[in-house]
């Protein structure tokens, strides 16, 4: 009796080490991809993108879930909440995983609470205006802003988004006002460009590329050093009069802490199958997206990057001082 007793808790103890029995059958049932913006913005269209290809090899379907506010900060929080079994993961991106930690109050650590699954893309942003709007390049829009002090409007994604951001750093390389207006995500604000509600917009490429290739808004500038394969005639902000203003919006995904590792390398494989599948790549890159290399997909590659873009960045974004409010 007594061994037996023994030998269920061992077998308990080794269960639970592996992550309990959802190790060998993850997964059972529908995997979750938390999108801490609102449906059809740049990070949405990325995540289905990838949805779709991962439940083909997870064999259950994978859904993107848009829990928006706070310029994403809401989101992270429901994956960092998560129960730690692999059913619910997030994917994220350069302002929700490194800007906003440093300016949110946030009750979790960024790094230590999650765990990296994998490093999917890059994208500069595009500096895009409403169609009839006033300016026929980036200097002319520099000018205008300047002569206008906060009247030209500029829709973000929330209080530190990347959107936000790329504004921000409008008006201190250009020495100009603009007055900001917050969404829940780049796919409303960029409705509003798009409508002429609005007048400017840091967008992510992923974002814009439809609407300029459809002629319905106009761009000025790409916020890199290099111009992008998608849209080879867009000048650099070098170029174009913003000198050095560059923004690379990364994303990545991540499982909550304490996912078993098992668990969590079934879904690093199934997103880096995807990443390798010539269907997503096209779409990726069609988006104005950079894949990285294979070795750069990893677990590992994505928490040193993330390490180096909070080392870079937070000392640039505290001296900021940017206000929630
Ligand atoms: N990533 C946001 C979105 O998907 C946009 C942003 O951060 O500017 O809506």
């Amino acid at each position: 009796m007594r061994r037996r007793i023994i030998a269920g808790l061992m077998m308990a103890a080794t269960c639970l080490a592996a992550g309990g029995a959802d190790a060998q059958t993850f997964p059972s049932k529908q995997v979750t991809i938390v999108v801490p913006f609102t449906a059809g913005g740049p990070t949405d269209t990325l995540a289905r993108i990838l949805a779709e290809r991962m439940s083909r090899t997870l064999g259950q379907t994978v859904i993107v879930e848009n829990t928006t506010g706070a310029a994403g900060t809401i989101g992270v929080a429901r994956v960092v909440r998560a129960a730690p079994d692999g059913y619910t993961i997030g994917i994220g991106h350069w302002s929700t995983h490194v800007v906003n930690p440093a300016i949110y109050p946030l009750n979790f650590n960024i790094l230590d609470d999650l765990e990296p699954l994998s490093f999917i893309a890059t994208n500069p942003q595009l500096l895009v205006t409403r169609k009839e709007f006033p300016a026929t390049d980036l200097k002319e829009l520099i000018a205008y802003a300047k002569a206008n002090p906060d009247k030209v409007t500029a829709g973000t994604a929330g209080v530190g988004a990347a959107s936000h951001i790329g504004g921000l750093y409008f008006e201190e390389k250009a020495g100009a006002k603009v007055r900001f207006i917050p969404y829940r995500g780049g796919g409303p604000a960029l409705q509003d460009l798009v409508a002429g509600q609005i007048d400017i917009m840091f967008d992510q490429a992923a974002n814009s590329i439809p609407q300029i290739q459809a002629g319905k808004i106009k761009v000025f500038a790409v916020t890199a050093k290099q111009r992008l394969k998608t849209l080879p005639d867009v000048p650099t902000v070098d170029e174009a009069g913003l000198p050095g203003l560059y923004i690379a919006v990364w994303h990545g995904l991540w499982a909550p802490k304490g996912t078993p590792k098992d668990v969590q390398a079934k879904l690093t494989a199934a997103i880096i199958e995807a990443l390798a599948d010539p269907q997503v790549r096209e779409k990726f890159i069609g988006l104005g997206q950079e894949i990285p290399d294979a070795a750069q997909q990893t677990p590992q590659a994505l928490r040193a990057h993330h390490e180096a873009e909070i080392k870079l960045w937070w000392p640039l974004i505290k001296a900021a001082n940017i206000k929630i409010e």
